[in-house]
């Protein structure tokens, strides 16, 4: 039988949440294990296809707001470190009715901030983004230092990093289970056992599979679409519009001459491994409606029509916390849909949750908020 060696510290989950925790124990000078079922970067779980939108305003909440200031340091940073051009800026431009929370949301949550914004009149709005339709009636708001993330540079960014600290990476291998046995936990996969003195599990839409915890979480898929856009006239910038079939109708431009479009919450929910990876008929032809509506400069047709996950909470915040039955193993999970941007903040605060440092900053992510939870 070969002898394991027993780490600080074990990461099973290495996507974008996983990737960012593993760097930061691994620069803390722990000796770590990142484990993941597949090969980071990959199409089967919630981090691939284009560009993650980043952006200052918070409308879920005032206390995003130094979260998110410290993942764009984080996200600098590890650009500055790696070279791998992870984060881009492209202007962001929300435009919708003024009563939509899209718009009051984000000038709430500029209230009493330096974020740059501006806020244009459908007219002024027209002139600067002539891609854009925008209604006589609707507000804009512009916010300069809204950026693109390139999620598989990220994960391939923190990967490259953890290993370069040190971290083993062990890819290909599923977590079967876990048990924490006094101070100690032990990691059952499909071909091995691993022990350390702490466990993060960062599973993404899976999750609900394996964190013994009753958690509220729900896998939903969503619906994007990549088009050709060198005949658009520009300058292109990520974009948040109303819809009637889901939350919110947004873009990003990529460094393609593409543009991602895709459709925010409204998908179909089920297990993981059971959502269906096609596009049906309809979910296209919404997405030619909306982009007939208000980007008419677009082609009609898409160049590509694909899914992704998000695993929802009920309230849209995530769970970020030592767990409640077994204290040695962290948790990060429920990314709903808007969690990559923060991904590098969430990195850091888990490596923290790992390693004793208290963060009373992240009482809002307790699981203890759901009725239902045991804790
Ligand atoms: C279409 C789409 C658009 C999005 N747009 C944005 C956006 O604009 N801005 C934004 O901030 N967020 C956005 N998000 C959300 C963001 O991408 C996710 O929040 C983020 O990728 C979640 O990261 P994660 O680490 O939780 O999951 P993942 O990146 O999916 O990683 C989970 C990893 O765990 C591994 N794993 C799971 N179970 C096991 C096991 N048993 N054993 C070993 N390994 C295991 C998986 O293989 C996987 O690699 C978007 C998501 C989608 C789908």
């Amino acid at each position: 039988m070969t002898h394991q060696r027993h780490y600080d510290a074990i990461v099973v989950g290495l996507g974008a949440w996983g990737s960012a925790t593993l760097s930061h124990l691994a620069g803390r000078g722990l000796s770590v294990l990142g484990i993941d079922q597949f090969t980071p970067p990959h199409v089967r779980g919630s981090h691939h296809g284009n560009g993650r939108v980043i952006r200052m305003a918070s409308p879920e909440g005032a206390f995003y707001t130094p979260m998110m200031r410290r993942a764009y340091e984080l996200w600098h940073e590890l650009d500055a470190e790696t070279g791998a051009e992870v984060l881009t800026t492209v202007g962001g431009v929300y435009a919708a009715p003024p009563d939509d929370e899209m718009i009051w949301g984000a000038l709430k949550s500029y209230e009493g901030t330096d974020i740059p914004h501006e806020v244009l009149s459908a007219a002024e709005a027209r002139t600067r983004f002539p891609w854009l339709r925008v209604g006589d009636s609707e507000s804009v708001i512009h916010e300069p230092g809204t950026g693109r993330l390139h999620p598989e540079r990220a994960i391939v960014a923190h990967t490259d990093l953890a290993r370069r600290r040190g971290a083993d990476i062990v890819v290909s291998q599923g977590m079967k289970d876990w048990e924490q046995t006094g101070d100690r936990v032990v990691v059952t996969t499909d071909s091995g056992t691993f022990t350390a003195d702490r466990l993060v599990l960062t599973l993404g839409s899976w999750a609900p599979h394996h964190l013994k915890l009753d958690l509220p979480l729900v896998v939903e898929r969503q619906v994007f679409a990549v088009y050709d856009v060198r005949d658009v006239p520009g300058p292109l910038t990520m974009v948040s519009l109303p819809s009637t079939h889901c939350e919110a109708f947004y873009g990003v431009p990529e460094q393609d001459d593409t543009f991602k479009l895709a459709l925010h919450h409204g998908g179909l929910t089920g297990p993981t491994d059971e959502l269906p990876t096609t596009v049906a008929d309809e979910e296209k032809e919404l997405l030619k409606s909306y982009v007939a509506d208000r980007l008419p400069h677009f082609p009609e047709e898409p160049l590509q029509v694909t899914t992704c996950k998000y695993t929802n909470t009920p309230d849209r915040h995530f769970v970020l916390t030592r767990h409640p039955e077994a204290p040695a193993v962290v948790v990060g999970a429920g990314c709903s849909g808007r969690g990559f941007k923060f991904a590098t903040f969430i990195g850091e605060a888990l490596a923290d949750l790992a390693t004793g440092v208290e963060r009373p900053d992240l009482h809002h992510f307790s699981p203890g908020r759901f009725p239902q939870s045991q804790v």
